[in-house]
């Protein structure tokens, strides 16, 4: 019997330790589908178009949303961020759970299209943690450090919002991966999301 997917909606401050958390669960769980968004930011050392991100310029970002083939989309410190339509339909027709690492805007967006999304926001112990981490990773200037800083301090006021929070403790990834890994398994076990199995017994 098909399943369908469920969405996993992870945000949380830039320095926050995501990316390497979410890389982490997805090896742990690796039938988990991740979503490739858009943006207009351009590519860190390393990064790879389709792969961290689609890298597009703003008038094709912009396009995109003008023929309504985003599921949500937001500005973000200067630059454009969303979820192509099409890449979210086509891993959840295939049953998979979807992970959307995007910030409280689009969160937002993601959960009033799909309420019973699961949301996790993810933060650091402390502001000074977040700073260091920011200025260490030395992937952004220091003015862009300081923009992403006072925009991560308005996105945990937001935290009431989420279903769940988690700390990503210093020097705690894997526990911090495996949290969210329970928090997933745990979702999945909702009696909502059970009733296939409940059914196949009362034929
Ligand atoms: P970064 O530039 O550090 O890769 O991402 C900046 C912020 O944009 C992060 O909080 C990240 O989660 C968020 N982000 C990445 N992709 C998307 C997206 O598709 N939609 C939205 N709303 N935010 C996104």
């Amino acid at each position: 019997m098909h399943k369908n997917g469920f969405l996993v909606v992870i945000s949380g401050p830039s320095g926050g330790g995501k990316g390497t958390v979410v890389r982490r669960v997805r090896e742990m769980m690796p039938e988990l589908a991740l979503s490739v968004s858009a943006t207009t930011r351009p590519p860190r050392v390393g990064e790879e178009d389709g792969r961290e991100y689609y890298f597009l310029d703003r008038d094709a970002f912009e396009e995109m949303v003008a023929r309504e083939e985003m599921l949500e989309y937001t500005s973000y410190c200067g630059n454009y961020y969303g979820t192509p339509k099409k890449e979210a339909q086509r891993i959840m027709a295939s049953g998979k759970n979807m992970i959307l690492e995007i910030e409280v805007e689009g969160a937002e967006q993601v959960k009033r299209l799909y309420p019973d999304a699961v949301s996790i926001m993810l933060i650091p112990p402390t502001i000074e943690e977040m700073r260091q981490r920011l200025v260490g990773r030395g992937t952004e200037p220091i003015e862009t450090v300081e923009k992403r800083l006072s925009r991560a301090a308005e996105e945990i006021q937001l935290a009431g919002e989420y279903d769940y929070i988690v700390i990503n403790q210093r020097d705690e990834i894997e526990a911090c991966a495996k949290q969210i890994c329970e928090i997933i398994h745990a979702e999945g076990a909702r009696t909502g999301r059970m009733t296939a199995e409940i059914e196949a017994f009362l034929i």
